[in-house]
């Protein structure tokens, strides 16, 4: 099955040239799959090895390889029959994500659930560009508000079945299969405006309030020595290469959390700076803040004092 996919089909590239021909942001599936094309690594296992990401000196995701240039979306889809991703953040679409319980009998479907909602906010669903997905669910397109926070995607927020897909998402797009089930448009328009009340259930939660990032020490020797010794850790780590990067952080975690533990310095302020290092560096927020703690955790095993 494997060879057929090399064959280019002239369906799959019209699709995904229309698609960007509407300012939609493409980029390759596997072919008859869900799953990216490229890149084939996390950001965690990135090397020089890929060259998108080496030319742009950092890790390249789907979302940043998106594309609506046809001459590049004519090279992918000449070469062999992806699937078409849609990046809905570059893209400016909010696509809802209308799912069928795997057994009719047992709850609501997705479109029972929005509908419901749209009532009670006294609205109804207008219509808007509409496909219906290999296993029969919906998703219904918008356009991101212009104004407001910048929405993500959600699993679930609004009610069972539904799921929606913004920045930092995608979907499968019409023009391609997914486990030999085609994506249909159901409705060919213009998407619809993400309606207000929608956008107001969709607003992610404000952030907690910045930590501030600084050290407070006294000016004395003592103060020098934890204020150099801290620059020197949050340098390991803002310097550390690519796949490198969390080990580093575990290590600059171990050293200040040995001074934490001898007194030198709040735990509280280690974790911060460290945490600010690691996200500066390029890693995500909850594994900064686990790394971090473990290493803090570990270095407390063996305290060092600062003399004075
Ligand atoms: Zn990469």
């Amino acid at each position: 099955m494997e060879g057929r996919h090399l064959v280019p089909n002239p369906d799959l590239l019209a699709a995904a040239l229309s698609h960007a021909a509407r300012g939609w942001h493409v980029f390759p599936l596997r072919p008859d799959d869900k799953r990216p094309a490229f890149p084939d690594h996390s950001a965690d296992d990135c090397t020089d090895r890929d060259p998108r990401c080496r030319n742009a000196g950092h890790h390249l995701g789907w979302e940043a390889r998106a594309t609506t240039d046809p001459d590049r979306i004519r090279r992918a889809w000449t070469a062999r029959r992806y699937g078409i991703g849609l990046a809905c953040g570059p893209s400016r679409l909010v696509v809802v994500d209308l799912d069928t319980p795997k057994n009719a009998t047992t709850g609501p479907t997705g479109l029972d659930t929005l509908a419901d909602l749209a009532a009670r906010n006294g609205a109804g669903i207008d219509p808007t560009y509409t496909v219906t997905t290999g296993r029969g669910g919906t998703h219904l397109y918008y356009r991101h508000p212009d104004d407001g926070p910048p929405l993500r995607n959600t699993a679930g927020t609004l009610g069972p079945m539904v799921d929606t897909r913004a920045h930092g998402g995608y979907v499968v797009a019409a023009g391609s299969t997914v486990a030999g089930r085609p994506y249909v448009v159901d409705l060919d328009t213009d998407p619809a405006p993400l309606p207000g009340w929608l956008a107001t259930l969709l607003a992610p939660a404000p952030l907690p309030p910045q930590r501030p990032v600084g050290v407070n020490l006294p000016t004395d020797r003592t103060g020098a020595y934890v204020r150099a010794a801290v620059a020197r850790e949050v340098d390991r780590v803002t310097t550390a290469g690519k796949g490198e990067r969390n080990r580093s952080l575990y290590i600059a975690a171990v050293a200040l959390g040995q001074l934490v533990a001898g007194g030198a310095l709040t735990e509280d302020n280690a974790q911060a700076l460290l945490e600010q290092a690691g996200v500066d560096a390029g890693l995500r927020t909850a594994e900064a803040f686990r790394t971090v703690r473990s290493g803090l955790a570990a270095g407390a095993h063996r305290p060092r004092k600062v003399a004075a």
